[in-house]
């Protein structure tokens, strides 16, 4: 059986005017279903460049990017939308809540027929399963930080992703707050979903079964996190 993910001498160069910058210098990494990875390295080392890379928000300059053994980076833009729709969740500082807008509306942002009665149940599931059955009316502007991750959570289970990419999903909580979240990615992680999820706090990483550290765009480090 193949890997869920396997990345093959991967770079990406973004060039700004006459400068290039090589933010991913031959990354080869492979991640099996169900794991729980944590990325970690210095400000600049190329951990979101990697993860929009995984989350086919950006294709990279070389190398080849297999999901499910299937080569997705030469994939047509609309093919590698559709499969990022079925099979990952976002958990990013730049996908954040509408405001003014509901948890429950948010929860329901990605699916397709958002208002069709199986959705909403799945979404009220959803969001029961975060902790937030009692806030599902209020608006985005109306919640706590821990509140607004978990509904971010929430929105990137609703399409029963068989991913889920977290770029520093307890960077602005507390340390109970912060305990709580990861406390809830080790439970969804423990239903079989695989998460990558990028931190600057050691105590974050620990949460997962294996630590990848990157300096600039290498990976200069995996450890197996002991149980
Ligand atoms: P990290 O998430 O580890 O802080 P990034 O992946 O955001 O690192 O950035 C890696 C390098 O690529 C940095 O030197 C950054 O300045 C550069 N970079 C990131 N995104 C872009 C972009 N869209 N255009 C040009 N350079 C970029
Ligand atoms: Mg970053």
């Amino acid at each position: 059986m193949s890997s869920l993910i396997e990345l093959k001498n991967i770079t990406k160069i973004y060039r700004v005017g006459d400068e290039n910058t090589a933010a991913l210098k031959g990354i080869d990494l492979t991640i099996e279903k169900g794991e729980f990875t944590a990325i970690m390295g210095p400000s600049g080392s190329g951990k979101s460049t990697l993860m929009h890379i995984l989350g086919l928000l950006d294709k990279p300059s070389s190398g080849q990017y297999l999901l499910e053994g299937v080569d997705v980076s030469r994939l047509s833009a609309g093919r590698q939308a559709a499969i990022r729709n079925q099979k990952i969740g976002f958990v990013f500082q730049q996908f954040n809540l509408l405001a003014r807008t509901t948890v429950l509306d948010n929860v329901l942002l990605p699916t397709i027929y958002g208002k069709a009665e199986k959705s909403i149940s799945r979404a009220r599931q959803i969001i029961e399963e975060v902790g937030l059955s009692d806030r599902i009316r209020h608006k985005s502007n109306q919640l706590s930080g821990g509140q607004i991750q978990r509904v971010a959570i929430a929105r990137a289970l609703i399409m029963e992703p068989s991913l889920i990419l977290a770029d520093e999903p307890t960077g602005n909580l507390d340390t109970r707050k912060s305990e709580e979240i990861m406390q809830l990615f080790r439970d969804i992680n423990a239903r079989g979903v695989t998460i990558i999820l990028i931190t600057h706090e050691e105590s974050v990483a620990k949460n997962a079964d294996r630590i990848i550290r990157l300096i600039d765009g290498e990976i200069v480090s995996q450890e197996e996190n002991a149980a």
